[in-house]
């Protein structure tokens, strides 16, 4: 089994491929990063966000768990927030799930066990919260992809509600938070949700809101 080689042989190329192209292309990395946007998604290998929004290195800050979920009580998560808003200062946070979710489908099923079970606790309380929505879903794809949406719209403002972004919203900041499902079937993100400083969050999960 030596298929990580493999990996090791691809980077040689793209290393001498881009300093063939651009020979002040690495020069340029070392003088640090700007990115103008975080992505928050899932880990599912299918999901790349820098090749699927053609993002260059230096484009986007990411943070990838599984199912996509925003816990205060997330170190790893909000230490990537916190950084993102308060030093790069990016104008946009996305949140993007994905059709077809493994951990969606999972906290659908309950079928999960130990770390992940675990894990999905949050998105079991969306399934909860939207359990009429989800179940009235003619099939278990189109229920799990509601779940999906849903998961997406209620993660996006417990993001909007931590004490980060409230901050940076209280301070004046330009900073806006998007919700966005990718399809896995065709390649197209779907926006769902935009929340700024303006937004009032009481009324944002509700789904007339949706766009
Ligand atoms: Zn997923």
């Amino acid at each position: 089994m030596k298929d990580y080689k493999q990996l090791i042989l691809a980077n040689m190329a793209w290393a001498a491929e881009q300093a063939d192209e651009d020979p002040d292309y690495f020069a340029r990395q070392i003088g640090g990063q700007t990115p103008k946007f975080l992505w928050i998604g899932c880990s599912d290998s299918r999901v790349a966000p820098d090749l699927i929004t053609r993002s260059p290195p230096g484009g986007l800050f990411i943070h990838r768990n599984i199912a996509n979920l925003v816990s205060e009580h997330d170190g790893n998560l909000m230490s990537v927030v916190q950084f993102a808003v308060e030093v790069l200062k990016v104008g946009h946070v996305i949140v993007c799930g994905h059709y077809g979710c493994g951990g969606i489908t999972a906290a659908l099923e309950g079928n999960a066990t130990g770390a992940i079970d675990a894990w999905l606790e949050v998105a079991r309380e969306v399934g909860r919260n939207h359990a009429d929505e989800i179940a009235a879903m003619p099939d278990r794809e189109a229920q799990v992809n509601r779940f999906v949406e849903c998961n997406v719209r209620d993660q996006l403002v417990r993001l909007a509600r931590t004490g980060i972004v409230q901050r940076a919203f209280a301070g004046g900041q330009d900073l806006q938070l998007h919700g966005w499902v990718y399809d896995l079937r065709d390649g197209h993100i779907k926006p769902l949700m935009e929340i700024d400083r303006t937004t009032e969050l009481d009324t944002v999960g509700r789904p007339e809101r949706v766009l």
